[in-house]
């Protein structure tokens, strides 16, 4: 058979994409403005969240809501130890210091372990929807509102006066469009949750970012919604928009904001493709599928979780596991696949094998469920515009590499 060429995720391009893109070059305004106005509104309407504010990235987006938060030197915040870096990095971008946990068997944070390691220190937590399946949120939330951890919590800001606990800060950047129990959508569970629009992701802005806000009273998540666009525009308090008009130019500056801000161009990408992303979900439903029945017949293929207790993936990766291999073997079949033309994945090297944590002192021996996720995980390729005739070439490249590897 002739070598196809699969990429690993190519953005979803149609031609409502590039007229969306082309009305926003020819409108005369570029940068932050009513394409970004439309795609707050779209996925406000489609997550259910309370207020949701676009940014240009998720990374930014979680610095900001973490200084909103009044993270200072000391502060604790929980993630993962089995995500992507931005999880933690954005937390000392923010001040404080990441406290890792391990994960289970479905890729997410462990919630026994979360209670293991809240202190008095403890500011945030940050679970991380990986591969799109969303974390146990009804017992994290049970957990910040013990009685007891609820004691602990010792508030250091006003924002942390008014909340009284910690907060859940939803790192949902695989999630958008995956159901908690009852139908219930990520982005509106938690306090705060972001979703990422980065290029490889389910919506794309090539660069970009959604804030959630759904916080408890006696925050006004409208008013808030004001507050931090300021924020994500230097505090300044008319966005380029506004001044742009005629007698428009007076403005002040009321605070050490960010540069963050989402520009109309980028959004009307994510514009586009929010009109068409309940199809968009039921393409990848169908190459998730396709690989599930492709792979059930194999006894060493560990299926990833989509649908369980009433929650619902967004089908954003496709994480297979292989029993009973070593790291080794598990590059070496990475090797095998690859010759054929197929682009795969590792999601994810935990966070303690990365150079930057191990000089921070974190090791991977304290993650051992962490490294066995990692050590015999492939990501396959999934996005919409996979055919048939691709998946079947994929299955069949991965098939074979198992056997060349293992036999
Ligand atoms: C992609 C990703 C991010 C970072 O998103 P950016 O928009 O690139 O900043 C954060 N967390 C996870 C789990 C991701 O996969």
């Amino acid at each position: 058979m002739n070598n196809m060429k699969i990429p690993f995720s190519p953005p979803y391009i149609n031609e409502d994409v590039i007229n969306e893109v082309v009305d926003s070059l020819k409108s005369g305004w570029i940068t932050t403005g009513p394409k970004v106005k439309a795609l707050e509104a779209e996925i406000k309407n489609y997550s259910g969240a309370k207020e949701v504010l676009c940014v240009n990235s998720w990374t930014s987006g979680a610095i900001m809501m973490l200084r909103w938060l009044g993270i200072q030197e000391g502060d604790e915040v929980i993630v993962p130890a089995y995500t992507y870096s931005a999880t933690a990095l954005a937390v000392y971008h923010a001040g404080g210091t990441p406290v890792m946990v391990d994960t289970t068997e479905d890729f997410n944070i462990s919630v026994a372990d979360i209670g293991k390691v809240i202190s008095s220190k403890t500011k945030a937590i940050l679970p991380v929807d990986i591969a799109g399946f969303p974390c146990d949120y009804d017992e994290i939330m049970q957990l910040v509102n013990e009685p007891g951890i609820k004691s602990m919590f010792t508030p250091a800001s006003d924002v942390q006066r008014q909340l009284g606990r910690i907060l859940v800060l939803n790192d949902a950047a695989h999630s958008l469009g995956a159901t908690y129990a009852n139908g219930i959508k990520t982005g509106s569970e938690t306090d705060v949750a972001v979703f990422s629009l980065h290029a490889v992701k389910n919506v794309t802005t090539a660069e970009g970012g959604a804030i959630c806000l759904n916080l408890p009273e006696p925050f006004d998540n409208k008013a808030l919604y004001t507050r931090l666009r300021q924020m994500s525009l230097n505090c300044q308090t008319k966005d380029a928009f506004s001044k742009s008009k005629a007698g428009g130019w007076r403005y002040d500056i009321t605070g050490l904001g960010m540069k963050i801000n989402m520009a109309d161009v980028n959004a009307a990408i994510g514009l586009a493709q929010m009109r068409v992303y309940p199809e968009m979900l039921k393409e990848r439903k169908r190459v998730f599928t396709a690989y599930n029945d492709a792979f059930s017949s194999e006894s060493w293929a560990v299926m990833p979780p989509a649908v369980v207790k009433g929650k619902e993936s967004s089908y954003h990766i496709y994480a297979l596991r292989i029993k009973n291999i070593s790291e080794q073997q598990r590059d070496q079949i990475i090797d095998e696949i690859s010759k054929t033309g197929v682009a795969v994945n590792v999601h994810f090297i935990p966070m303690p094998m990365l150079t930057f944590f191990k000089e921070k002192g974190f090791n991977i021996k304290d993650y051992p469920k962490a490294y066995d996720n990692f050590k015999c995980e492939i990501s396959l390729p999934i996005y919409p515009q996979l055919t048939e005739e691709e998946l079947s070439y994929i299955v069949k490249a991965v098939k074979d590499a198992y056997k060349t590897v293992m036999r």
